[in-house]
Protein backbone atom coordinates (compact mmCIF):
# COMPACT_ATOMS: atom_id res chain seq x y z
CA UNK A 1 0.00 0.00 0.00
CA UNK A 2 1.28 3.80 -0.50
CA UNK A 3 2.84 5.13 2.38
CA UNK A 4 1.21 8.72 3.06
CA UNK A 5 4.12 9.99 4.96
CA UNK A 6 6.99 8.49 2.13
CA UNK A 7 4.74 10.35 -0.50
CA UNK A 8 5.27 13.46 1.51
CA UNK A 9 8.55 13.13 2.30
CA UNK A 10 9.16 12.33 -2.12
CA UNK A 11 7.00 15.69 -2.83
CA UNK A 12 9.25 17.47 0.11
CA UNK A 13 12.62 16.63 -1.46
CA UNK A 14 11.51 17.10 -5.54
CA UNK A 15 10.17 20.55 -4.50
CA UNK A 16 13.66 21.18 -2.80
CA UNK A 17 15.81 19.64 -5.46
CA UNK A 18 17.27 21.95 -8.62
CA UNK A 19 18.41 18.61 -10.53
CA UNK A 20 15.16 16.28 -10.81
CA UNK A 21 15.50 13.36 -13.29
CA UNK A 22 13.40 10.34 -13.84
CA UNK A 23 14.73 6.51 -14.94
CA UNK A 24 11.41 4.58 -16.84
CA UNK A 25 10.87 1.35 -17.34
CA UNK A 26 8.44 -0.95 -19.14
CA UNK A 27 6.23 -0.72 -16.11
CA UNK A 28 5.49 3.17 -16.34
CA UNK A 29 3.77 1.54 -19.72
CA UNK A 30 1.63 -1.40 -18.69
CA UNK A 31 -1.32 0.78 -17.74
CA UNK A 32 -1.32 2.11 -21.50
CA UNK A 33 -1.84 -1.39 -22.38
CA UNK A 34 1.87 -2.15 -23.23
CA UNK A 35 3.17 -5.70 -21.20
CA UNK A 36 6.34 -5.70 -19.46
CA UNK A 37 8.83 -8.40 -19.84
CA UNK A 38 8.76 -9.91 -16.30
CA UNK A 39 4.95 -10.50 -15.52
CA UNK A 40 2.58 -13.56 -17.42
CA UNK A 41 1.42 -12.10 -20.98
CA UNK A 42 0.54 -12.98 -24.25
CA UNK A 43 3.25 -10.92 -26.69
CA UNK A 44 6.60 -12.45 -24.39
CA UNK A 45 4.60 -15.84 -24.29
CA UNK A 46 4.73 -16.21 -27.55
CA UNK A 47 7.79 -14.96 -28.09
CA UNK A 48 10.67 -15.48 -25.04
CA UNK A 49 12.72 -12.34 -24.91
CA UNK A 50 15.59 -14.43 -24.57
CA UNK A 51 15.30 -16.70 -27.47
CA UNK A 52 13.36 -13.93 -30.00
CA UNK A 53 14.92 -10.65 -28.97
CA UNK A 54 18.62 -11.08 -29.49
CA UNK A 55 20.55 -9.47 -32.32
CA UNK A 56 21.65 -13.67 -33.15
CA UNK A 57 17.76 -14.85 -33.21
CA UNK A 58 17.55 -12.06 -35.74
CA UNK A 59 20.70 -12.66 -37.97
CA UNK A 60 19.73 -16.49 -38.05
CA UNK A 61 16.43 -15.89 -38.47
CA UNK A 62 14.80 -12.21 -39.69
CA UNK A 63 11.29 -13.48 -40.62
CA UNK A 64 10.53 -14.44 -37.46
CA UNK A 65 11.89 -11.77 -35.37
CA UNK A 66 10.63 -9.23 -37.77
CA UNK A 67 7.19 -11.08 -37.23
CA UNK A 68 7.51 -10.70 -33.50
CA UNK A 69 8.23 -6.27 -34.07
CA UNK A 70 5.09 -6.25 -36.56
CA UNK A 71 3.23 -7.68 -33.28
CA UNK A 72 4.92 -5.21 -31.33
CA UNK A 73 4.04 -2.42 -33.36
CA UNK A 74 0.75 -3.06 -33.29
CA UNK A 75 0.34 -3.52 -29.81
CA UNK A 76 2.29 0.39 -29.43
CA UNK A 77 -0.28 1.58 -32.07
CA UNK A 78 -3.42 1.43 -30.26
CA UNK A 79 -1.54 2.59 -27.30
CA UNK A 80 -1.85 5.87 -25.56
CA UNK A 81 0.21 7.87 -22.54
CA UNK A 82 -1.59 6.85 -19.18
CA UNK A 83 -1.46 9.47 -16.00
CA UNK A 84 2.13 8.34 -15.00
CA UNK A 85 3.56 9.67 -18.32
CA UNK A 86 1.26 13.10 -18.27
CA UNK A 87 2.56 13.26 -15.08
CA UNK A 88 6.38 13.15 -15.54
CA UNK A 89 5.46 15.72 -18.73
CA UNK A 90 3.74 18.16 -16.52
CA UNK A 91 6.42 17.70 -14.31
CA UNK A 92 8.80 19.12 -16.60
CA UNK A 93 6.97 22.11 -18.08
CA UNK A 94 6.79 23.26 -14.34
CA UNK A 95 10.45 23.25 -13.81
CA UNK A 96 10.00 20.04 -11.65
CA UNK A 97 11.74 17.47 -13.74
CA UNK A 98 15.02 18.01 -16.11
CA UNK A 99 14.89 15.18 -18.05
CA UNK A 100 14.05 11.50 -18.30
CA UNK A 101 16.01 8.30 -19.11
CA UNK A 102 14.28 5.60 -20.44
CA UNK A 103 14.39 1.77 -21.10
CA UNK A 104 11.61 2.00 -23.15
CA UNK A 105 11.00 2.17 -27.00
CA UNK A 106 7.22 3.02 -27.20
CA UNK A 107 7.71 6.51 -27.37
CA UNK A 108 4.77 7.52 -25.33
CA UNK A 109 7.04 9.84 -23.02
CA UNK A 110 7.38 11.90 -26.29
CA UNK A 111 3.87 11.67 -26.96
CA UNK A 112 2.85 12.90 -23.44
CA UNK A 113 5.05 15.61 -24.08
CA UNK A 114 7.94 15.84 -22.22
CA UNK A 115 11.01 16.90 -24.32
CA UNK A 116 14.17 16.06 -22.77
CA UNK A 117 14.31 12.08 -23.22
CA UNK A 118 17.20 9.63 -23.69
CA UNK A 119 16.48 6.72 -24.94
CA UNK A 120 18.89 3.82 -23.44
CA UNK A 121 17.72 0.73 -25.09
CA UNK A 122 16.29 2.94 -29.02
CA UNK A 123 13.37 3.18 -30.32
CA UNK A 124 11.19 2.32 -32.38
CA UNK A 125 11.33 5.06 -35.14
CA UNK A 126 12.97 4.04 -38.47
CA UNK A 127 15.01 0.81 -39.50
CA UNK A 128 19.06 0.35 -39.52
CA UNK A 129 21.52 -1.99 -40.76
CA UNK A 130 22.93 -4.49 -38.32
CA UNK A 131 26.30 -5.07 -40.93
CA UNK A 132 27.17 -1.41 -42.32
CA UNK A 133 25.39 1.01 -40.03
CA UNK A 134 22.70 2.50 -42.91
CA UNK A 135 20.16 4.50 -41.38
CA UNK A 136 16.88 4.64 -42.65
CA UNK A 137 14.93 7.05 -40.96
CA UNK A 138 11.46 6.54 -42.66
CA UNK A 139 11.08 2.66 -42.86
CA UNK A 140 8.57 0.81 -41.04
CA UNK A 141 7.75 -2.47 -39.95
CA UNK A 142 4.39 -2.70 -41.23
CA UNK A 143 5.74 -4.53 -44.66
CA UNK A 144 7.90 -7.81 -45.11
CA UNK A 145 11.31 -7.60 -43.99
CA UNK A 146 13.45 -4.59 -44.86
CA UNK A 147 16.98 -5.04 -46.94
CA UNK A 148 19.66 -2.61 -47.01
CA UNK A 149 19.97 -0.07 -49.61
CA UNK A 150 23.69 -0.21 -49.39
CA UNK A 151 24.59 -3.92 -48.13
CA UNK A 152 21.07 -6.51 -48.93
CA UNK A 153 21.77 -7.46 -45.15
CA UNK A 154 18.20 -7.49 -43.40
CA UNK A 155 17.26 -4.04 -41.56
CA UNK A 156 15.71 -3.73 -38.04
CA UNK A 157 13.78 -1.15 -35.89
CA UNK A 158 16.79 0.61 -33.84
CA UNK A 159 15.41 -1.39 -30.77
CA UNK A 160 18.64 -2.49 -28.84
CA UNK A 161 18.40 -5.93 -28.65
CA UNK A 162 19.94 -8.49 -26.19
CA UNK A 163 23.75 -8.48 -27.05
CA UNK A 164 23.48 -5.68 -29.33
CA UNK A 165 25.65 -2.85 -28.91
CA UNK A 166 23.91 -0.39 -26.49
CA UNK A 167 23.70 3.31 -27.90
CA UNK A 168 26.96 4.31 -26.64
CA UNK A 169 26.09 8.36 -26.65
CA UNK A 170 22.66 8.07 -24.89
CA UNK A 171 24.19 5.76 -22.53
CA UNK A 172 26.97 8.65 -21.43
CA UNK A 173 24.08 11.13 -21.48
CA UNK A 174 22.71 8.93 -18.96
CA UNK A 175 25.56 8.15 -17.01
CA UNK A 176 26.18 11.78 -16.49
CA UNK A 177 22.87 12.53 -15.17
CA UNK A 178 22.64 10.27 -12.64
CA UNK A 179 26.19 11.60 -11.16
CA UNK A 180 24.48 15.51 -11.19
CA UNK A 181 21.17 14.11 -9.77
CA UNK A 182 20.20 15.60 -6.61
CA UNK A 183 16.65 13.32 -6.82
CA UNK A 184 16.26 10.32 -9.54
CA UNK A 185 12.96 9.04 -9.63
CA UNK A 186 12.67 5.46 -10.79
CA UNK A 187 9.69 4.36 -12.11
CA UNK A 188 8.46 0.27 -13.08
CA UNK A 189 12.07 -1.50 -13.69
CA UNK A 190 12.67 -4.13 -12.32
CA UNK A 191 16.89 -3.14 -12.42
CA UNK A 192 17.76 -6.50 -13.92
CA UNK A 193 19.30 -4.79 -17.82
CA UNK A 194 22.52 -3.89 -17.90
CA UNK A 195 24.48 -1.37 -17.70
CA UNK A 196 21.42 0.74 -17.03
CA UNK A 197 20.38 -1.04 -13.76
CA UNK A 198 23.83 0.57 -12.13
CA UNK A 199 22.11 4.11 -12.33
CA UNK A 200 20.59 4.13 -9.45
CA UNK A 201 23.61 3.32 -7.25
CA UNK A 202 25.39 6.13 -8.91
CA UNK A 203 23.52 8.55 -8.50
CA UNK A 204 23.40 8.06 -4.93
CA UNK A 205 26.83 7.27 -4.38
CA UNK A 206 27.05 11.00 -5.63
CA UNK A 207 24.41 12.06 -3.79
CA UNK A 208 20.75 12.18 -5.20
CA UNK A 209 18.52 11.00 -2.54
CA UNK A 210 16.53 7.90 -4.63
CA UNK A 211 12.20 7.62 -5.06
CA UNK A 212 11.14 4.13 -6.40
CA UNK A 213 7.94 3.84 -7.46
CA UNK A 214 7.05 0.19 -8.28
CA UNK A 215 4.08 -2.07 -7.47
CA UNK A 216 6.51 -3.43 -5.41
CA UNK A 217 9.51 -0.98 -4.42
CA UNK A 218 12.64 -3.03 -2.92
CA UNK A 219 15.50 -3.24 -5.17
CA UNK A 220 16.65 0.12 -3.59
CA UNK A 221 16.66 -0.54 -0.21
CA UNK A 222 20.14 -0.18 0.91
CA UNK A 223 20.53 3.32 -1.15
CA UNK A 224 17.77 4.44 1.74
CA UNK A 225 15.49 5.17 -1.29
CA UNK A 226 12.14 6.16 -0.73
CA UNK A 227 9.62 3.89 -1.33
CA UNK A 228 6.42 4.57 -3.46
CA UNK A 229 3.92 1.23 -3.92
CA UNK A 230 1.46 1.47 -6.14
CA UNK A 231 0.97 2.08 -10.22
CA UNK A 232 3.03 4.56 -11.59
CA UNK A 233 0.04 5.95 -12.82
CA UNK A 234 -1.85 6.42 -9.89
CA UNK A 235 1.56 7.88 -7.86
CA UNK A 236 2.97 9.63 -10.46
CA UNK A 237 -0.09 12.19 -10.77
CA UNK A 238 -0.35 12.23 -7.14
CA UNK A 239 3.02 13.21 -6.44
CA UNK A 240 2.65 15.78 -8.96
CA UNK A 241 -0.44 17.40 -6.88
CA UNK A 242 1.16 17.44 -3.49
CA UNK A 243 4.12 19.03 -5.05
CA UNK A 244 1.51 21.84 -6.78
CA UNK A 245 -0.86 22.38 -3.81
P1 LIG B 1 10.60 -5.34 -16.52
O1 LIG B 1 9.50 -6.00 -17.29
O2 LIG B 1 11.81 -6.13 -16.20
O3 LIG B 1 10.03 -4.83 -15.13
C1 LIG B 1 8.85 -4.08 -15.02
C2 LIG B 1 8.78 -3.51 -13.62
O4 LIG B 1 7.66 -2.66 -13.54
C3 LIG B 1 8.61 -4.58 -12.53
O5 LIG B 1 9.51 -4.25 -11.46
C4 LIG B 1 7.14 -4.42 -12.08
O6 LIG B 1 6.98 -4.67 -10.69
C5 LIG B 1 6.89 -2.96 -12.40
N1 LIG B 1 5.51 -2.63 -12.76
C6 LIG B 1 4.61 -3.35 -13.50
N2 LIG B 1 3.48 -2.66 -13.66
C7 LIG B 1 3.65 -1.47 -13.01
C8 LIG B 1 2.82 -0.32 -12.83
N3 LIG B 1 1.59 -0.25 -13.34
N4 LIG B 1 3.32 0.71 -12.11
C9 LIG B 1 4.57 0.66 -11.58
N5 LIG B 1 5.39 -0.40 -11.72
C10 LIG B 1 4.94 -1.45 -12.42
O7 LIG B 1 10.95 -4.00 -17.30
P2 LIG B 1 12.32 -3.23 -17.41
O8 LIG B 1 13.00 -3.14 -16.10
O9 LIG B 1 12.02 -1.98 -18.13
O10 LIG B 1 13.26 -4.18 -18.30
C11 LIG B 1 12.81 -4.85 -19.48
C12 LIG B 1 13.51 -4.42 -20.78
O11 LIG B 1 12.61 -4.59 -21.89
C13 LIG B 1 13.80 -2.96 -20.82
O12 LIG B 1 14.77 -2.66 -21.75
C14 LIG B 1 12.43 -2.47 -21.25
O13 LIG B 1 12.33 -1.16 -21.53
C15 LIG B 1 12.11 -3.39 -22.40
N6 LIG B 1 10.64 -3.41 -22.58
C16 LIG B 1 10.07 -2.24 -23.00
C17 LIG B 1 8.71 -2.14 -23.13
C18 LIG B 1 8.16 -0.80 -23.57
O14 LIG B 1 8.82 -0.06 -24.32
N7 LIG B 1 6.98 -0.39 -23.08
C19 LIG B 1 7.88 -3.23 -22.85
C20 LIG B 1 8.50 -4.46 -22.44
C21 LIG B 1 9.90 -4.50 -22.29
ZN1 LIG C 1 23.79 -2.38 -44.66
Amino acid sequence: MLDKSALEKAAKVISLSKRTFALTGAGISVESGIPDFRSPNGLWNKYPPEEYATLDAFKANPDKVWEMFQEMYAILKSADPNPGHLALSKMEELGLLHGIVTQNIDRLHQRAGSGFIVEVHGTTKGLHCTECFHVDDYGDVEEDVAYCPRCLSPMKPPVVLFNEQMPREALTQAFGMASKAEVLIIVGTSLEVYPIAEMPKMAARAGATLIEINLSPNKLKKYGAIELEGKAGDVLPRLLELITT
